[in-house]
């Protein structure tokens, strides 16, 4: 590159910013950049097509082509060059435009005539917001130089349209982030609501697209990098060598980028065209963005990925917006981030958050165990609602169907009220049943009780009219901890839940980790397959230290009362017999050191892997009581991983084969008088929740948000009648039951 180019991309630079500083209206400047744009690139033609909506691009200013063209001329995200150009966020450079893949003819605009065509995105952080193209008679291909040129152009354009330098009347020219947006998205917990974004990560703005003086920007930028530098370092000297594999290799590949030649060459080649550092690091984080989207490679995205945190850092360096950027948090607020951490969300507190939107997430996330104990509707997969929303935005958040209306209309707003109204309605209906039984029409009375992760879930027992707590998962007093948690603090959390259930049983599940549940203190080695792999009792058996520790604090904490234990993912006889050896020795060795043993201990395993159905009639005698944690079971049996939403959904809980399977074990339990229960997700489900009792379960255990629905259906239903259409249709060569129970349902009053 030379200094002429560099000068001359200068010079147009702070010939826009002059244009910007002109107190005219949106259009007047877009019309005076093409014009500029065209005479400084010494091309006839420079147009600037901006999205009027998400699919359609609109022709909003030109040099060159037909004025009358403007507004008018429109194409579909992907069609012709310029769709083509921000279908996939790169360039297009051709010297022959009508002979190129993809080429439409727009008769209105006059292009026909213009050889070459070359195309750039206006994009920000990922977000598409137009094409930037040039066109010239000469039918030549524009130089890498030009290139470069333009696209830093596009840059500039890209800051200035998200601070609203263009806004008009015209729909392709509203001011951005004030349009009613709505997002498809994946369910993560069920619910609706109201309320007003809350960014978890506010967005940087970069107001001083354009830098003065190139040597001045260079240093800002190399103190910053300087100041990023080490920061990272403190993080990896502070991180210690036993913590987390993966933890240490982003912070290594966090280091490694600190000290990448060519990306701060990059950036240092945008600020000589004229950016200032911190639109250099948009413009670098921005093609690393559209990069990710196309990467196949799992590994090369997580780096792009890292690269993307790291200039936020670098971002935030630069313009001195921290975290806390001085926003208030507004009322109702609904917390939008790409993904987050339960430590960081248990930060927020229970009360304050009425929903979650997640760019990524999962539903198994731990993010999603919060959420559903908080009872707070979570959207996952909400893809570009970080850089669509702001601080503070109206939105209403559909877990039912996992949909996010930002900014809605009023349209949408009264019909998404009247929704929320008849939930209202339908949660006082569930209030009016709490102290009613869930029997059936046929007498058949089901047991009701809930599932728990945190002290904060406890007070929902008496409101939701739980029996007791089905399931209480240890992991969480272990996932947000830096370091292994205390027995002494672990007996203290476990008492408090015995107190608050107040007498009633709770089922205390030992630690289930591995899998998706990574300990950040636990070293990891890489499994292949993590869900089959070491993890939940495995670990326990293998490294008894923490396990019999968790014993020692749940026979402290029950101190005289009655005290129930579950063994996790138990996958054969052996493993049963192995831990629950262990909560015998630890009963002796407690009361030795003379503390109050239990008034009484049960002793039961989940039934997770479908080995166990078959396991010796002993196994079945030897548990106080087996639960069934459909969640995992379901994956093992459909071989489907419950964390890939690509397979998590395709086979149903009702289908013949594994009502069949459940329909074995309920024989099993009856044969030798094993009580039983099912605690996956399904069983909050009341369509599944009928179709479970009508197989023999006569305990459910569930989200407390769930157990009003479930016992409402279950109260109007005869189980009699739910198995005779259950077994029709399984005699029926049917491959789920579903259909014809919910026809079957139709009929019920
Ligand atoms: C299950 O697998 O069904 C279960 C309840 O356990 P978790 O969801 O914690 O794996
Ligand atoms: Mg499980």
């Amino acid at each position: 590159m030379t200094n002429g180019t560099d000068s001359e991309s200068r010079k147009l630079l702070k010939r826009l910013r002059d244009v910007m500083a002109e107190q005219s209206a949106g259009q007047a400047r877009l019309d005076a950049i093409v014009t500029l744009i065209a005479s400084s690139m010494q091309a006839e033609v420079c147009s600037i097509y901006l999205f009027r909506d998400a699919d359609t691009l609109e022709l909003c200013a030109t040099e060159g082509l037909n004025k009358e063209a403007v507004h008018i001329t429109r194409m579909r995200l992907g069609e012709g060059l310029v769709g083509r150009v921000a279908r996939k966020g790169r360039v297009v450079n051709t010297a022959n435009a009508p002979a190129a893949k993809g080429f439409r003819y727009m008769p209105e605009t006059g292009e026909e005539v213009f050889s070459s065509f070359l195309g750039v995105p206006v994009q920000r952080l990922g977000e598409k917001l137009g094409v930037l193209v040039v066109q010239s008679r000469e039918a030549r291909t524009f130089s890498d130089d030009e290139v470069y040129a333009l696209e830093v152009v596009a840059m500039v354009l890209a800051e200035m349209t998200e601070l609203g330098a263009f806004t008009s009347d015209n729909a392709a020219m509203a001011l951005r982030h004030t349009q009613p947006v709505l997002i498809r998205g994946g369910v993560g917990q069920e619910g609706v609501a109201e309320g007003h974004i809350w960014l978890h990560e506010p967005r940087v703005v970069v107001t001083n697209p354009i830098g003065e003086d190139p040597e001045t920007e260079r240093k800002r930028l190399n103190d910053a990098i300087e100041t990023l530098r080490i920061s990272v370092d403190d993080m990896l000297s502070a991180t210690d060598v036993t913590a987390d594999k993966d933890q240490r290799e982003v912070l290594e590949a966090y280091r490694m980028f600190t000290r990448s030649r060519s990306w701060i060459r990059r950036m240092e080649e945008d600020i000589a065209r004229g950016l200032s550092a911190e639109a250099a690091v948009e413009k670098e984080q921005s093609t690393a963005r559209a990069r990710m989207e196309e990467v196949p490679d799992a590994y090369l995205r997580e780096r792009l990925s890292d690269l993307d945190d790291l200039s936020n850092r670098l971002l935030r360096i630069l313009t001195g917006q921290g975290k806390d950027t001085g926003a208030e948090m507004p009322e109702n607020p609904v917390l939008v981030a790409r993904n987050i951490g339960p430590a960081e969300l248990l930060d927020y507190g229970r009360s304050k958050l009425k929903g979650i939107i997640l760019e990524q997430g999962s539903v198994g996330s731990h993010a999603a165990i919060v959420a559903r104990a908080w009872a707070i509707p979570l959207i996952i997969h909400a893809d570009g609602i970080t850089t669509e929303a702001l601080n503070g935005d109206h939105v209403m958040v559909d877990g039912e169907q996992g949909l996010v209306h930002l900014r809605p209309d009023d349209n949408v707003s009264s019909a998404f009220r009247d929704k929320i109204a008849m939930q209202a309605d339908a949660q006082k209906r569930y209030a009016s049943l709490r102290d009613q039984p869930a029997q059936a029409k046929c007498g058949a009375v089901i047991e009701l009780t809930m599932n728990a992760g945190l002290i904060a879930d406890l007070p929902s027992l008496a409101p939701s009219g739980a029996e007791g707590v089905g399931l209480f998962r240890t992991e969480l007093q272990f996932l947000v901890r830096s370091s292994v948690p205390r027995r002494g603090e672990l007996a203290n959390v476990y008492a408090r839940v015995m107190d608050a259930a107040q007498g009633k049983r709770v089922v205390f599940r030992t630690l289930d980790i591995g899998s998706d549940k990574v300990l950040p203190y636990m070293k990891r080695e890489d499994e292949p397959n993590p869900a089959l792999g070491w993890r939940a009792i495995r670990v326990g058996l293998d490294k008894p230290g923490v396990m019999r520790m968790q014993i020692q604090a749940l026979i402290r904490a029950a101190n005289g009362r009655p005290l129930t234990v579950m063994f996790p993912f138990v996958a054969q006889f052996d493993e049963y017999t192995a831990a629950r050896d262990h909560v015998l020795k630890e009963l002796e060795r407690e009361e030795k050191l003379g503390h109050v043993l239990p008034s009484k201990v049960e002793i039961g395993a989940m039934l997770e892997t479908p080995s166990l159905a078959f396991a010796p009639r002993q196994f079945f005698e030897m548990c106080d009581f087996i639960s069934i944690g459909g969640n995992d079971l379901k994956q093992f049996f459909f071989a489907a991983d419950r964390e890939n939403e690509r397979v998590r959904r395709r086979y149903d809980v009702l289908n013949v084969s594994f009502l069949t399977f459940l329909e074995h074990i309920i024989n099993r339990c009856r044969d030798t008088g094993t009580r039983v229960s099912y605690c996956g997700e399904d069983a909050g489900r009341p369509v599944e929740a009928v179709c479970f009792a009508a197989m023999g379960l006569r305990s459910l255990s569930m989200r407390p948000a769930s157990i009003g629905p479930v016992k409402s259906l279950i109260r109007r239903v005869n189980l009699d009648d739910a198995k005779a259409v259950i077994d029709d249709a399984r005699g029926s060569g049917a491959q789920s039951v579903r259909g014809a129970v919910m026809d079957w349902l139709r009929t019920v009053p």
